[in-house]
């Protein structure tokens, strides 16, 4: 969790106390491994010979059987452990772990120490293991027979559990299918998988035949990325946008970079330079801090300028084209959303006096319109800490952005509940230090509030500031009517919210009930008998960081961290700070995934059985 933030320049709250829980698991012990043979081992320990003769002993019996090989094995080339192994053959496939000797696969104590470094490494192995593997054949029988996958890294490079560099000993995490026909344990099978095949693949990583310039590039990728992440806050930038980036994907499912597109020009007025520590001096677009309005025709990339600021919270491979499209750690994007659940949450800095008199002070409604989607949204992520906030008015709520001048006299103001963002977006730079970048192409209210006036015109960035604002010269959004409130109560969630536990009517007394934790792509999560829709929280990018999400609000409650006494904020930080010093593998969970503070509030503010603590 190095990412968040990445280190220099970060001003999250919670930074100051770091806070370890008491109860945290220690580690398990990992022997000591010198070169990729082990000099040494406990002599408890069985060998992979051994497990293949244990595999081949099993032949033909029931699928249950398999239980028996659970546990750890040497190897001449690092350790094998069989962690969890499937009930049936159609159940989650078993997975299986690998220590191997960080000397041994030629990881010096550069990249080991650096932890932008050792992310990038990390996600170079597990992406070389994951195309290996990709291409191979060997699924046969019942099930998920013969299967062997790791978790593979997409556009975005983030610290991962299927891949660990622990100091001397790294390790991978695989899923594997144990083989069988119907229910019969194919053990001869099952040992050529293990004991053959297996230590076939690992040896893609050794240092021989390890592609070792592309190991260095993906390390100067993220170490330049971080680097540059860590300037922005005290350059006073929200974003950096290297020139000659390539921001289009190649489609809606597709996140590789669109071939043929036009790369990043910089305007000359926000042009700037920046050293970083491989790439060198880069020039780009920086874009400061305040208000800053991407406006142009329909077509002409506003949201695709937008979406690439959105992901330069995470550093991408190399190859991507937004490797130094990078923004600062606390920008949060912004959605409509209706139809989620708000819980509690003071809205008063935009929504007022309800009909029927319902009071916005703690707002709780398991439907939310578009406006207070949006509205519970911005509030939410300045919970967190959010300082950049980017909206697109594709996805916007339009009476939360504007109320244009005809509106307000045709609708009288004290008959209108929302007060839009436009009169309360200066207010949250200048008084709450706040940026916001906001696409709108189709209408000029924001000319006179914005700092800056951009104008897309086919993928070029054109500054038109001093035109828009010449434009606007004597109007002005209107003065608020209503205080701020801001910035609103710290809310205290209940530790009692968070039920992973699934109530099945075949439960037995005399056991606990089962937990349910299930990521769905990145589309949402089941926590026990509740589904949490994280469809439209645009900024989590990987399954991986949805199943770490599930894992680590369960974690949160079962350390006493999230412990009905500290704020949503304090939790997420505490949970960061927590993940930061252990490694994201002491969560529940498997083939887990960095994520933000951000998105684990999300997560939490979007689950409808989301109780809070009176009297914060
Ligand atoms: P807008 O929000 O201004 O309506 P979009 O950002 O949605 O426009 O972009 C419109 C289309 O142009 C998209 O299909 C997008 O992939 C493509 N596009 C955006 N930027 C570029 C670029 N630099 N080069 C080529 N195509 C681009
Ligand atoms: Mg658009």
């Amino acid at each position: 969790m190095e990412e968040w933030p990445p280190g220099r320049g970060s001003r999250g709250v919670g930074r100051r106390n770091r806070w370890v829980p008491t109860v945290a698991a220690p580690l398990d012990p990992i022997p000591s491994l010198s070169g990729v043979a082990p000099a040494s081992h406990a002599p408890a320990m069985n060998s992979v010979e051994d497990l293949r003769r244990t595999l081949e002993r099993l032949d033909g019996k029931p699928y249950p059987a398999y239980k028996d090989i659970r546990g750890r094995y040497r190897a001449d080339w690092g350790e094998l452990s069989v962690d969890r192994v499937q009930g049936d053959p159609f159940a989650s496939p078993s997975r299986l772990s690998v220590r191997l000797s960080s000397d041994g696969l030629g990881l010096d104590a550069r990249l080991r120490e650096s932890p932008s470094r050792r992310t990038g490494a990390e996600n170079f192995l597990a992406e070389t293991l994951a195309r290996g593997l990709a291409g191979r054949e060997g699924r046969s029988g019942s099930g998920s027979s013969g299967l062997l996958r790791i978790d593979r890294p997409g556009q975005e490079m983030l610290r991962r559990t299927c891949v660990e560099i622990r100091g001397p000993v790294t390790i991978l995490r695989f899923s594997v299918g144990l083989p069988a026909q119907g229910r019969r344990i194919l053990g001869r099978r099952a040992a050529g998988l293990l004991a053959d095949e297996l230590p076939g693949e690992l040896g893609r990583l050794l240092p021989d035949r390890l592609d070792r310039a592309a190991l260095q590039r993906w390390a100067d990728t993220v170490e330049d990325a971080d680097f540059l992440r860590g300037e922005l806050a005290d350059r006073g930038w929200v974003a950096f946008v290297a020139a000659g980036s390539v921001l289009p994907r190649r489609s809606g499912v597709d996140e590789r970079p669109l071939e043929g597109a036009v790369p990043f020009l910089t305007p000359a007025e926000l042009r700037a330079e920046v050293d970083l520590p491989h790439a060198g001096r880069v020039a780009g677009m920086a874009l400061p801090e305040g208000v800053t309005l991407l406006a142009g025709g329909g077509y002409h990339g506003k949201s695709t300028l937008l979406r690439a600021l959105e992901r330069g919270v995470y550093n991408h491979r190399p190859g991507d084209g937004r490797e130094l499209v990078v923004t600062r750690a606390d920008a949060v994007k912004v959605r409509a959303e209706d139809g989620r659940a708000v819980t509690g949450v003071d809205l008063r800095p935009f929504i007022n006096d309800l009909p029927g008199g319902v009071s916005t002070e703690s707002f709780t409604t398991t439907n939310a319109s578009g406006s207070t989607s949006q509205a519970a949204g911005i509030l939410e992520a300045m919970e967190v800490g959010a300082r950049v906030l980017l909206l697109d008015e594709d996805i916007s709520a339009t009476n939360f952005l504007i109320r244009d001048a005809r509106m307000q006299r045709l609708v009288a103001e004290d008959r209108e509940p929302i007060t839009p963002l436009v009169q309360r977006v200066r207010e949250l730079h200048d008084a709450h230090g706040v940026s916001t970048v906001l696409v709108l192409g189709g209408s000029g209210d924001y000319f006179a509030v914005a700092d800056r006036i951009l104008v897309l015109d086919e993928y070029r960035v054109d500054d038109r500031t001093d035109e828009a604002h010449a434009l606007a010269a004597g109007e002005g959004p209107g003065q608020p009517r209503r205080p701020a409130h801001l910035p609103p109560v710290a809310r205290v969630p209940d530790p009692a919210s968070i039920r992973p536990e699934k109530e099945s009517g075949r439960g037995r007394a005399d056991r606990p009930p089962k937990r349910v934790v299930r990521g769905h792509d990145t589309r949402g999560l089941t926590l026990g008998g509740e589904e949490i829709d994280l469809s439209l929280v645009s900024q989590l990018v990987d399954p991986a960081q949805v199943r770490a999400i599930g894992g680590a609000l369960v974690a949160a409650r079962d350390r006493g961290i999230l412990d009905g006494r500290r704020t949503v904020a304090e939790v997420a930080h505490a949970l960061r700070d927590w993940l930061e010093e252990e490694g994201l593998s002491v969560l529940p969970g498997e083939d887990l995934a960095a994520f933000r503070p951000h998105e684990w509030a999300a997560a939490l503010n979007r689950l409808r059985s989301l109780r809070l603590r009176a009297g914060a």
